[in-house]
């Protein structure tokens, strides 16, 4: 990433903020959030917005059917459909509170953000950061490609009372799991790659599976798991894979080990811990996000431009 300096100069004020949205949005020009039209008019009268006369009929939110078309086209502007919509929140807020949560390697609260940009004396609630977090961690979402090369994948808990425990899920609490109250996570990583990881239900063979056969491309050069049973079978869907037997004490066999992913969870797990203290199941799924999406920019110096194209 920048340094906050050469960030803030790409958008000196709210209308440089939404050109900048509409082409990380749009690289290829506007198109109406509503039926996917590429024919748009920009209105005149007012910048950033345009109007929409298609005849394609589609099924909004609420699962009415609208055309754009109908009582003289559908008007839309650069933030409708976006996480910016519907606050009074300027752009260039939002795009600061991005820009310390994309350079927190370890996470930041929404208490320090609050504290940052709004300043503890400025009379405005620290539950606006909060708020504002979260709609980032919703954008900071997938879409990274099946992983291929050495892929390492591997589960893990996290949440749950006990804050002094040591991380090493090998430890005998693991058994705990669940019951404990902590959040299963599963995750893949390609050695010097992208990581994908999501909270799930269960830690169940089929959950593992399912995963598995959505996150890795049975192209991958070899998948490396532990012994958990959930993995069983997939050398017969045509993954070359390969097992760590940390029950006997062998953790790094050459290139048959899952450190990676686990100093990835060490990652979360602190970051979580030191942040955020405590995080629900309802929300456990947007700070995965939000530490993959980080995890995964970690060298491109236009992470934020990313997030742009997802918000
Ligand atoms: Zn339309």
């Amino acid at each position: 990433m920048k340094t906050l300096k050469a960030f803030e100069a790409d958008f000196p004020n709210e209308d440089a903020c939404k050109k900048l949205l509409a082409e990380c949005r749009w690289p290829d020009g506007p198109v109406c959030p509503r039926c996917a039209n590429t024919k748009v008019y920009a209105l005149k009268s007012k910048p950033h917005h345009w109007v929409c006369k298609s005849g394609i009929t589609t099924t909004d939110t609420e699962g009415k059917q609208v055309t754009c078309a109908k009582n003289g086209g559908y008007r839309f502007s650069v933030i409708t459909k976006t996480i910016f919509q519907d606050t009074k929140i300027p752009l260039d807020i939002w795009f600061r509170v991005a820009y310390l949560m994309l350079t927190s390697k370890k996470g930041i609260s929404a208490l320090q953000i609050h504290r940052t940009i709004f300043g503890e004396d400025s009379g405005s609630d620290y539950r606006t950061s909060w708020f504002m977090c979260h709609r980032l961690r919703c954008a900071m979402r997938g879409g990274i490609e099946q992983l291929k090369g050495i892929v390492e994948v591997d589960e893990t808990y996290v949440g749950g009372k006990n804050v002094n425990r040591h991380w090493d899920k090998k430890t005998p609490w693991k058994a705990g799991g669940e019951a404990s109250g902590k959040i299963p996570v599963i995750g893949a990583i390609s050695r010097k790659g992208n990581v994908i990881a999501k909270a799930v239900g269960d830690m169940g063979f089929t959950t593992l599976q399912d995963f598995v056969a959505e996150a890795v491309s049975t192209r991958a050069k070899m998948v490396v798991t532990d012994e958990h049973s959930g993995y069983r079978h997939l050398r017969g869907h045509g993954f070359f894979h390969k097992t760590v037997n940390h029950s006997h004490h062998q953790y790094v066999t050459g290139s048959v080990h899952t450190q990676t992913i686990e100093s990835f969870w060490s990652l979360l797990k602190r970051g979580i811990m030191g942040s955020y203290h405590h995080v629900t199941r309802e929300y456990l799924p947007l700070y995965v996000n939000e530490f993959a999406f980080r995890y995964n920019g970690r060298n491109d110096p236009d992470m934020f431009r990313k997030l742009l194209q997802t918000v």
